[in-house]
Order: structure tokens, then C-alpha cells, then sequence
């Protein structure tokens, strides 16, 4: 038995995780982050180049909190001084009064975030790259854009180092022991007593609170990258982030290029949801040719200077049936923090994830209302009205 107590230990150093290191450390707390794999790697859900970050939701409560994301990520970027979040605006296109388009333009409404309805003549004049736009709802929000999802990750790590956390790579937890006297984590090699423990283990939350069957459906996503012939194009300074829900009632997404075409980068282009449903420790990460194709024939209609995709990666979606996150304590110990169910949209929410996750950890309570995240809520398969993540 280790004999030293850490005030927190951290299962896993994703975007959740990484962020609460940083926030616990940095109000001096004694951390201890365990990492199944070595940071950085890319079998989880955070790695790739960019995510996008923006205010536009169908549902207030996101809009609200984004306020604070905003922020949390931009005091990330003084103290690293690393640029992490570029704005670019977006575009979300949709089927003339499709309920989603109406219920996002409500949410901003109500927090009082600026947005436009643009026609196609608008859309054409500010960024011709786009085609055949008649007929269909065009939102323009100036303020959305993309994070280096990443650097992020790495970022927050380095700072928690920085600040005295302890990071512990290729170590699993094999299982939390909440009813001994002081919580203790086991791991192949050793055990680690923490105050708090706090569970960030995304993918693999189900298996290692199995006690409490999660509502959680893991599944393999996929994001095609695309090398325009004109780079210029389609840099974030010139090409907007979009989203688009089909009239096939599907949601594509695209993100600017950003990165080295030889490391990975490129104009990023996915379509949400509807993975195979898998396990995190023998999904398949190979592509998926058929949906390269089927990206690749979106492309050719919507962006066709953008060309064909250079390459493709996957990724994984731990999803709750409602698709809002799961922030709670352990049902049965109150010293176990539960922070999973980051769905398809959460990686602009990390950065205040982890300072929420540190205020719980070390005040027991947040200033953040937190219900929505409740693991016993009721969680309702909405709804007809598809649901846009990223
Ligand atoms: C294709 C794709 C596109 C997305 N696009 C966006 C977007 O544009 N905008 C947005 O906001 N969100 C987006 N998301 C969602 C977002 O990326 C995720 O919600 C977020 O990254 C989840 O972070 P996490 O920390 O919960 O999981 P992860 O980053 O996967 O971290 C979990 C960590 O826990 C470790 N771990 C697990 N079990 C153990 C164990 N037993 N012992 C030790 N370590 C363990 C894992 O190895 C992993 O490192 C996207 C997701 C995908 C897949």
C-alpha cells in the first residue's frame, strides 16, 4: 500500500481529465493523474487537430455555459501562451423553419447571443465557396470556431505538471474501492489512495463504474480531412465553420484547414452520428471506405473546390440516451466525482469541466447548475428533432 494520500486522483487524461488536473493543481491541490495509455494518444475521443466551439444549441442551458467556456479557454491560452481557439464564424444551414434552426436561433435569443439570418444572395456574397443554397434557413454566428483539440489536451497536462500534478502514463485502473475507509484506485501495478477520486475515463466510464450501469452506448465516428487545390480557399481567416442537417436527415459538419497536411491537418468534414455501436478496447480504427464515399459525394455537391478526401481517422462517441452530459457524484460515495457521456459535443465544454470538477472536488458544491447533468435524471430519447453535436 502506498502510505502518501493525494487530495485528488484523476482517471484519465482526455479533454476532461487533462482540464481537471489543471484546475485542481492550480488551486494547489495534490493530484495524481492515471492514464491508461500515454497522453496524446488517439484510441479515445480528444485527439485530432480541431473541434468546434460555439454558443449555438438547441437547448438554452449549453448556450449559457459556453459564456464560461469561452472564457476558461482564453485564460488557457494566456497561461500557456499558446494560440488554442481560433474564430471563424459559422454557418448552419437547414431545410426552410426546420425546428432545429428555430430552436438554436431561441437559445441564442435568450442569452442574448447575436446571430443572422442570411439568404442565399448574403451566403453567396461572404463566402462563394459554398453552392446551391436557395430554399434553405442560413444562420450566421460570428462568434463560433474551432479549438486545437489536441494541443488542448496536451496543454492542460503540461500546466498541470507545471503546478505540481503527477501524471502516471500506460497505468489502467482496474478498479475504485469507494467503500474503504480512504478511496482507493488499483491499478496492474500498485494502489493510490485519494481523498476524491474523480472518474474522466470517457469510453471506458462503463466498465469501471460497471456497479452503477450507465446509460452509455459507445460508438465508432469518423472525420474525413480534404487538401483543396486552392488552400487559400478555405483557411479559417476565409472559410467559415458550417453545419448542414440535410433534407436526408442527416448532420454534416465541416471545419476550416488548420494543421500540417503532413501531420494529419487539413478541411475537416464529418457527419454526426448514426456510428456502429462498439467497445472501446476492440473497435476497429480503420476507416470506413463507404463512408469516405459518402462524405466525399456531400462534398462534391456543397464545396466541390474542396476535392476529395486525402485521409480519414476515427474516433469514439460515449453517448447518453439524451445526449447532455453525466456530472454527478457516485450515487453511493459522495467522494467519487463522475465526469463522462461527453457525447459528440463536449470537447468545448473541457475547459470548464475542469474547473467544475475541481470546485466539486474541493468545495463539494459549484456555483454552475449542474441538474441536467444528473446521473438519475430521466433520460429522454428525444425527440424527432435530430440532435447536432460537434
Ligand atoms: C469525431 C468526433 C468529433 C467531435 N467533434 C466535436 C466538436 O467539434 N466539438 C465538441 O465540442 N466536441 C466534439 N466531439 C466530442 C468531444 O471530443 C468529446 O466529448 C470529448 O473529447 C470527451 O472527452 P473525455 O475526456 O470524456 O474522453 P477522452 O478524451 O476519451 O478521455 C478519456 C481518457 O480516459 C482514459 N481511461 C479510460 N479508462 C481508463 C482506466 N481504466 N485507467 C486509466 N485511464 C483510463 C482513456 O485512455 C482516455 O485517455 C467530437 C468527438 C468525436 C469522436
Amino acid at each position: 500500500m502506498n502510505a502518501h494520500i493525494y487530495d485528488a486522483i484523476v482517471i484519465g487524461a482526455g479533454g476532461m481529465g487533462s482540464a481537471t488536473a489543471y484546475h485542481l493543481a492550480k488551486s494547489g491541490a495534490d493530484v495524481l493523474v492515471l492514464e491508461q495509455f500515454q497522453r496524446g494518444h488517439i484510441f479515445g475521443s480528444s485527439h485530432g487537430e480541431t473541434r468546434i466551439i460555439r454558443f449555438f444549441y438547441d437547448k438554452p442551458f449549453y448556450t449559457e455555459l459556453m459564456k464560461t467556456a469561452y472564457t476558461e479557454w482564453r485564460a488557457l491560452e494566456s497561461a500557456s501562451g499558446k494560440p488554442l481557439l481560433f474564430i471563424t464564424g459559422s454557418v448552419s444551414i437547414g431545410a426552410k423553419g426546420n425546428p432545429y434552426g428555430r430552436a438554436v436561433r431561441h437559445s441564442l435569443d435568450v442569452a442574448g447571443v447575436e446571430s443572422e439570418w442570411w439568404d442565399a444572395t448574403e451566403l453567396a456574397e461572404r463566402f462563394p465557396q459554398f453552392r446551391a443554397m436557395n430554399d434553405m434557413d442560413i444562420l450566421w454566428q460570428k462568434d463560433t470556431g474551432f479549438l486545437r483539440a489536441a494541443e488542448c489536451v496536451l496543454t492542460h497536462l503540461q500546466l498541470a505538471e507545471q503546478h505540481g500534478a503527477t501524471v502516471r502514463e500506460e497505468t489502467p485502473v482496474t478498479d475504485i474501492d469507494w467503500q474503504a475507509d480512504v478511496p482507493t484506485v488499483r491499478t496492474e501495478t500498485g494502489q493510490f489512495q485519494g481523498r476524491k477520486v474523480v472518474v474522466t475515463a470517457g469510453a471506458w466510464a462503463g466498465t469501471l463504474l460497471a456497479e452503477l450501469n450507465l446509460p452509455l452506448t459507445v460508438t465508432k465516428q469518423q472525420v474525413c480531412y480534404y487538401q483543396p487545390t486552392d488552400t487559400d480557399l478555405f483557411q479559417p481567416d476565409r472559410f467559415p465553420v458550417f453545419t448542414e442537417a440535410t433534407v436526408d436527415g442527416e448532420f454534416i459538419y465541416g471545419i476550416p484547414a488548420f494543421g500540417s497536411y503532413d501531420t494529419g491537418g487539413g478541411l475537416k468534414m464529418a457527419r454526426h452520428g448514426r456510428g456502429q455501436v462498439v467497445s472501446p478496447d476492440t473497435c476497429d480504427r480503420t476507416p470506413d471506405s463507404d463512408y469516405i464515399a459518402h462524405i466525399d459525394v456531400y462534398v462534391q455537391e456543397r464545396i466541390p473546390e474542396v476535392g476529395k478526401s486525402t485521409h480519414a481517422e476515427v474516433c469514439l462517441y460515449t453517448e447518453t440516451p439524451d445526449e447532455d452530459f453525466i456530472i454527478d457524484a457516485h450515487p453511493d460515495c459522495s467522494d467519487v466525482l463522475i465526469a463522462t457521456g461527453f457525447s459528440g459535443h463536449g470537447f468545448k465544454f473541457c475547459a470548464l469541466i475542469g474547473r467544475i470538477m475541481s470546485e466539486l472536488v474541493r468545495n463539494g458544491e459549484t456555483g454552475f447548475d449542474l441538474h441536467p447533468f444528473r446521473i438519475h435524471r430521466e433520460h429522454t430519447i428525444s425527440s424527432g428533432i435530430p440532435r447536432l453535436s460537434a
